[in-house]
């Protein structure tokens, strides 16, 4: 296991095999950062990474403090105070502050300073059918789902170098963060990105959008132009062998994944991008399936043994 300058974690199986396979789930999540303090000691904040301002009305907050972690909780103007025009119109974050208990500016500064990060305070849960609730399943899952098949691959290792990497810095920007970073370093030819996409089984969202992905209806793959048409192959090969269930959703351009950066990391890396069907993305309750994240574990795992030194990688 190593660890490098952007907080990327990799762990390695079968350090002198080839080809090399990258195995990428970002560990970073949304948060908010302090940005002022004001005289009475209320926090004001904002983002980091993309928010509905609408989630974090009425939300408890833990910041990484000078000592420690401190609470908070959103602040917002009660119903009975507002005008009409007021309750119609959506919250934005300059409308919001946040209370840590506070009486001063002085005694607030003493626990937290600007650019202190904060995330939602809330709990993981289990579910019926399977089911886990939770804030950062965007990507914690990912990342759990690559480590479990580095180590499901390591029980009965093919002839490929395997590297799971815990990256950093997706939810930021579209540079691809920690891991083009970790793509650099770990030199693959070949990279499965692990992340979460939107469940479409529930209301109000529009399948001829997106396709129809349920809640254990298995992991999605992804099928288009920046990703590689023989990694999908193999995957849905692999699939079809070990009976995973599995679904295609198409993606015309970039994916608003790491496979944007990774696929373009060095020489060019043939990559893959398996999904799981997610519910209530960038919320305090996050909602998956447990049997999608083991059925992509063991797609993943199996995957990888699949991959000998002469799997021809050109996309023809
Ligand atoms: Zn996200």
């Amino acid at each position: 296991m190593t660890t490098d300058i952007a907080g990327n974690s990799m762990a390695e199986v079968n350090p002198k095999g080839s080809p090399t396979i990258m195995l990428d789930g970002h560990i970073d999540e949304i948060g908010v950062i302090i940005q002022y303090i004001d005289d009475d000691g209320y926090l004001y904040i904002s983002p980091i990474g993309g928010w509905d301002a609408q989630v974090l009305v009425g939300q408890r907050m833990r910041f990484l403090g000078t000592d420690g972690d401190v609470l908070g909780v959103v602040g917002k103007k009660p119903i009975h105070l507002m005008k009409t025009e007021d309750r119609e119109r959506a919250s934005k974050f300059t409308d919001l502050w946040v209370d840590i208990g506070a009486a001063s500016r002085a005694e607030a500064e003493a626990r937290v300073g600007v650019g202190d990060p904060g995330v939602l305070d809330s709990r993981t849960l289990d579910f019926p059918n399977d089911r886990i609730v939770s804030r950062s399943i965007d990507d914690r899952i990912g990342a759990f789902v690559v480590l479990e098949a580095l180590r499901r691959y390591a029980e009965k290792p093919g002839v490929a170098r395997v590297v799971a990497a815990a990256t950093t810095q997706e939810e930021i920007a579209w540079h691809g963060g920690g891991a083009a970073i970790s793509a650099h370093s770990i030199n693959p030819k070949i990279a499965i990105v692990v992340d979460v996409t939107f469940a479409t089984d529930h209301p109000n969202i529009e399948k001829k959008e997106i396709g129809e992905h349920k809640m254990g209806g298995g992991p999605i793959l992804s099928r288009g132009a920046l990703i590689s048409p023989v990694v999908l192959g193999r995957l849905r090969e692999t699939a079809k062998q070990h009976d995973i269930a599995h679904v295609v959703h198409a993606v015309g351009r970039d994916t608003s994944t790491n496979a944007d950066a990774i696929h373009i990391a060095r020489e060019g890396v043939a990559t893959g991008l398996v999904s799981i069907p997610n519910r209530y993305m960038h919320s305090p309750n996050e909602m998956v399936s447990l049997v999608d994240v083991d059925n992509a574990a063991t797609l993943i795992a199996e995957f990888c043994r699949s991959i000998t030194a002469d799997t021809d990688l050109t996309a023809r």
